[in-house]
């Protein structure tokens, strides 16, 4: 400030002395005014040339403040005590004229330095006090009256201009403090501004657990690099989904669980080329974005993690092992849009994962028909029984022997918009999607008010289709014990078909159903018998009432399915189980089992399924005769 202000009082100094000096011609002193004059340059000019080296080179570094401020203010005293040397020196020479010229002049330089010298109050007031004090003292040692009246306002002046100094010395000492300790604050203020947006960015930004980028963060990457990848690159998703980590969170625990997520993040981190595109997508699911990758690059990269996500994760003595399913979704490829890309990879992993578990698959376009396939039927059942689309169809199962029909089985029929969708098609996602509890009730309540209507004719049973998932239901028994009251059907007219898929399921709660069933006197039927994972113990612990042998052997009867069918007949017998043959197509086939000792046969041979009225001319034309 002082530096700053100085330029001013230098001028203002220099333009003074010259006018004094040369303004008025005082021959007694004209060598003093001259040397007076060249020393008064000469110090201004020094303090200007300081002036000028201090802003130009010292103001921006590290400087010592008190130095500057002794180096100055040593240059205005020096002033100072020039101009009062001045003033005494010439006082006895002057006339009236100069003499009030001087007094206006350091009045006037006093006057000013209380702004211009504000920033050093010792320096300030000195100043004021040796440009006035000895000079206004003089004057009122005088023997003339006006110069004595000069000195008194030369000393009240000084009095005052001294007060006014230190007042505004005060309070740019004020100022300068303020704006410095607003400074540091505003200093901290940033430093804890910048911290607090670290934490910021890192809440809303980053996995807490595994440090990965967070569904937002990760999206809002994604969706840059798509908008940044030119037309000839493209970008691969890989969705990563933990097999078997949901089986260690239940067992072992959480905390576990949280380790072995973290560390497969970190096997992740290590193993892909570009981390900065990593994110846990939620639970036990990964996202891995991959720039300019093509089908080979994605797919070796998605084996190579699955292989070390599968390496032992090893705990306090505890070793525990994982896979992982990944699917690859390409842009543009398959999508144009981040969350298309990721919703098509998540199906690829969905698909993959049904397929082969701990394998990678890569998004196609059938897997896309399929999709759209299967969300446009998943949509339609919702209202497909209020919308009366749904209808029974029903095939006989005839005695081996007469021929006579003993049973119908109900199968399903779905009408949709023209098409007749297949029920391998529609059970399937009636079962994913939560909707056969609901169908499957519909079914059986059909099945069972239908067979009442036959009841005038012959006692012949119904056979029903019903699904595992209908099964595990805890309600099953009394939905059935329902149907049963409404309908008015005698249980022991009602036959439960379960696919050999159910011994997949919990063995304890199949069991408990089945008695259950059976206690009400309905049959329970092993539906397509030999096709998956049943074996001949388990059906004996389930005591089932009939197996119906699949399709599958009954076309092979000329090859290698008789052995097959002669095994189960044994073991029938052995069990007291009562043996059906599906699929018989000509007459060959069922000669063939009617000889082998199979007890009832079905298949379009006899009689294809029916619609009621073809089912109401058949039983016409079979039961009434028979
Ligand atoms: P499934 O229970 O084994 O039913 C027998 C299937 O074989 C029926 O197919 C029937 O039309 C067919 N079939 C019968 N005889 C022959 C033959 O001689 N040759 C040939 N090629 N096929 C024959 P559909 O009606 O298409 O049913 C397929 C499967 O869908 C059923 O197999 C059953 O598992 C399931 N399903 C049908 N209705 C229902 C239902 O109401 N609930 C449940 N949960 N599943 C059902
Ligand atoms: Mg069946
Ligand atoms: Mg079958």
């Amino acid at each position: 400030m002082l530096y700053g202000n100085g330029y001013a009082g230098l001028v203002m100094s220099l333009v003074a002395s010259s006018m004094l000096v040369y303004g008025f011609d005082t021959p007694e002193i004209a060598d003093f005014k001259l040397y007076w004059w060249t020393a008064i340059s000469l110090v201004i000019a020094v303090r200007f040339v300081d002036a000028i080296v201090w802003q130009k080179t010292v103001q921006f570094t590290d400087f010592d403040g008190c130095k500057a401020v002794y180096r100055f203010t040593f240059g205005t005293v020096l002033t100072a005590l020039l101009w009062s040397a001045y003033c005494l020196f010439t006082f006895p020479f002057t006339n009236t004229i100069e003499l009030a010229f001087n007094i206006i002049v350091v009045s006037a330089m006093a006057g000013g330095s209380a702004t211009v010298l504000a920033a050093y109050k010792p320096g300030a007031m000195l100043y004021v006090f040796i440009l006035l004090f000895p000079f206004s003292i003089a004057l009122l040692l005088s023997a003339e009256f006006y110069e004595y009246v000069l000195g008194i306002l030369g000393l009240s002046f000084c009095g005052i201009m001294l007060i006014t100094s230190r007042k505004a010395a005060d309070f740019t000492a004020q100022a300068i403090t303020l704006k410095n300790e607003n400074a540091v604050l505003v200093g901290h203020m940033e430093e804890e501004v910048d911290q607090r947006t670290a934490q910021i960015y890192e809440l809303s930004n980053i996995d807490p657990l595994t440090g990965l980028y967070n569904r937002k963060a990760f999206l809002a990457n994604l969706r840059k690099h798509i908008h940044h990848a030119s037309e000839q690159k493209t970008f691969a998703l890989l969705f990563i989904d933990l097999d078997g980590f949901k089986k260690i969170n239940d067992t072992i625990g959480h905390e576990t669980g949280d380790l072995v997520l973290k560390q497969t993040s970190e096997r992740l981190q290590h193993n892909c080329p570009d981390q900065q595109l990593l994110c846990r997508w939620g639970g036990d699911e990964f996202l891995v974005g991959l720039d300019d990758a093509n089908e080979a690059s994605a797919v070796s990269l998605a084996k190579k993690l699955i292989h070390k996500i599968s390496d032992a994760y090893v705990f306090e003595n505890n070793r525990l092992t994982i896979g992982a399913t990944i699917g690859i979704a390409f842009y543009p490829l398959h999508a144009s849009d981040e969350n298309t890309l990721i919703q098509l990879a998540d199906t690829a992993m969905y698909y993959q994962k049904k397929l082969s578990p701990s394998t990678a698959g890569v998004f196609s376009a059938d897997l896309g028909h399929q999709l759209s396939r299967e969300q446009y039927l998943k949509d339609a059942l919702f209202d497909a029984i209020e919308k009366q689309q749904l209808r029974l169809v029903f095939q006989p199962i005839v005695d081996s022997i007469s021929h006579q029909p003993v049973a119908f089985e109900a199968l399903l029929r779905w009408h949709l918009n023209g098409e007749d969708i297949p029920p391998y098609e529609f059970i399937k996602i009636a079962e994913q999607y939560g909707q056969i509890r609901r169908i499957g009730a519909w079914v059986l309540h059909e099945a069972c008010l239908t067979a009442k209507g036959w009841q005038s004719q012959q006692q012949a049973s119904v056979s029903v289709n019903v699904s595992v998932t209908q099964l595990q239901d805890p309600d099953f028994i009394d939905m059935v014990d329902d149907v049963i009251e409404q309908s008015q059907l005698n249980p022991s007219r009602l036959h439960i078909e379960i696919t050999e898929s159910v011994f997949a399921a919990d063995k304890d709660i199949l069991l408990n159903k089945i008695a259950h069933l059976q206690n009400r006197g309905i049959q329970v039927s092993i539906d397509d018998f030999g096709t998956e994972y049943s074996s001949l113990a388990v059906i004996q612990e389930l005591g089932a009432n009939i197996v119906k042998i699949d399709r599958s052997f009954i076309s092979n009867i000329d090859t290698n399915g008789t052995p097959i069918i002669s095994a189960v007949l044994e073991i029938a017998k052995a069990f007291g189980y009562a043996v059906v043959a599906e699929g018989i197509e000509c007459k060959s086939q069922a000669d063939k089992l009617e000889a082998m000792g199979v007890h009832y046969l079905q298949g379009f041979y006899f009689a294809k399924p029916m619609e009621s009225e073809q089912l109401a001319q058949y039983m016409v034309n079979n039961l009434n005769s028979g």
